[in-house]
């Protein structure tokens, strides 16, 4: 990874944070993205002392939030001398429906909108470094799930398992498109299952019944972050997936997801509604 620039959001803990030291290890140069500053320094610290030659820079923002969204991708793209490689993973699980000033509902908002619209203000710069790679970290959760489009910014009432699975059938389906728009460019497009992690997932702003639920679960079921990490650093790292684009992997291998996440139709026209909501051309 000598020579390339990872930007990974979602940096600061979890699987992000694993993926981005042990992409460190193999000498990339980082771009953190985290939302608290003293969380950012604090994974800053981690990398830099269990890998010295670590090249980390770091960057703030609250991704469910479109104008956050835009103010960090214009200091990239006039900033970041390069980026080889997107890694889409902030995400986060919410009981309680809460709408964001965008007036999204906050699951959709940071677990989908965040991956689309970076991603979208950052391609032409993704294109100049081809061959490049974008991974999107989505969810084994999204099994069963449907989009409606009839509420897709869930203003109605989503929240909770409804609302995180149908973000995280997003991100493949967001995936499956891109990678079709991206056919022939050099830059790859492919999504992740990581398992049941470990991690930070779901212990902030839920309700303490949600957090000892999970709490529970991750101690009984859960797998460590390390283990997590492994796909999204094969995907920004191993040499035999290069050329794959479009495609779900669980456990470093390609997997078959949903019937409703292989709806080419489907992928579409979220992304329409997705590029219209966020105001830029479709
Ligand atoms: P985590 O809570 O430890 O990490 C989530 C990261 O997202 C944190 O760094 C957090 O700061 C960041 N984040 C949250 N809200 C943000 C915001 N508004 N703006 C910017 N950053 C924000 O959890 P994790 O398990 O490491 O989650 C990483 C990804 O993995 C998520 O996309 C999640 O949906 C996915 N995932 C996790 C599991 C699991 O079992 N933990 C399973 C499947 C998929």
């Amino acid at each position: 990874m000598k020579g390339k620039t990872c930007l990974i959001t979602g940096a600061t803990s979890g699987i992000g944070l694993v993926a981005a030291e042990e992409l460190a290890r193999r000498g990339a140069a980082l771009i953190l993205v985290g939302r608290d500053s003293g969380r950012a320094a604090a994974a800053l610290d981690r990398i830099k002392s269990r890998v010295p030659a670590a090249q980390v820079a770091l960057r703030i923002a609250d991704l469910s939030r479109l104008a956050e969204i835009r103010r960090l991708a214009a200091d990239l793209l006039a900033n970041a001398g390069r980026i080889d490689v997107l890694v889409n993973n902030a995400g986060a699980f919410f009981d309680r429906h809460k709408l964001t000033e965008d007036g999204l509902e906050r699951t959709f908002a940071l677990n989908h909108m965040a991956y689309f619209l970076l991603t979208n203000l950052l391609l032409a710069k993704i294109r100049e470094a081809a061959p490049a790679r974008i991974v999107n970290v989505a969810s084994a959760a999204h099994l069963g799930a449907t989009i409606d489009f009839s509420d897709l910014t869930g203003r109605r009432d989503a929240k909770g398992w409804p609302a995180y699975r149908c973000s995280k059938l997003a991100n493949i389906l967001f995936t499956a498109e891109l990678a079709r728009r991206l056919e022939g460019s050099g830059v790859t497009a492919n999504c992740l299952h990581p398992g049941f992690v470990a991690t930070r997932f779901g212990d902030a702003g839920n309700t303490l019944a949600t957090r000892a639920f999970l709490g529970l679960a991750k101690r009984v079921m859960a797998i460590t972050p390390e283990e997590g990490a492994r796909t999204i650093v094969h995907l920004v790292s191993a040499p035999e997936v290069a050329g794959v684009s479009g495609r779900y992997f669980v456990k470093s291998r390609e997997a078959q997801p949903s019937p409703a996440a292989q709806d080419a139709v489907a992928a579409r026209r979220l992304w329409e509604e997705s590029a219209r909501i966020a105001g830029i051309a479709g």
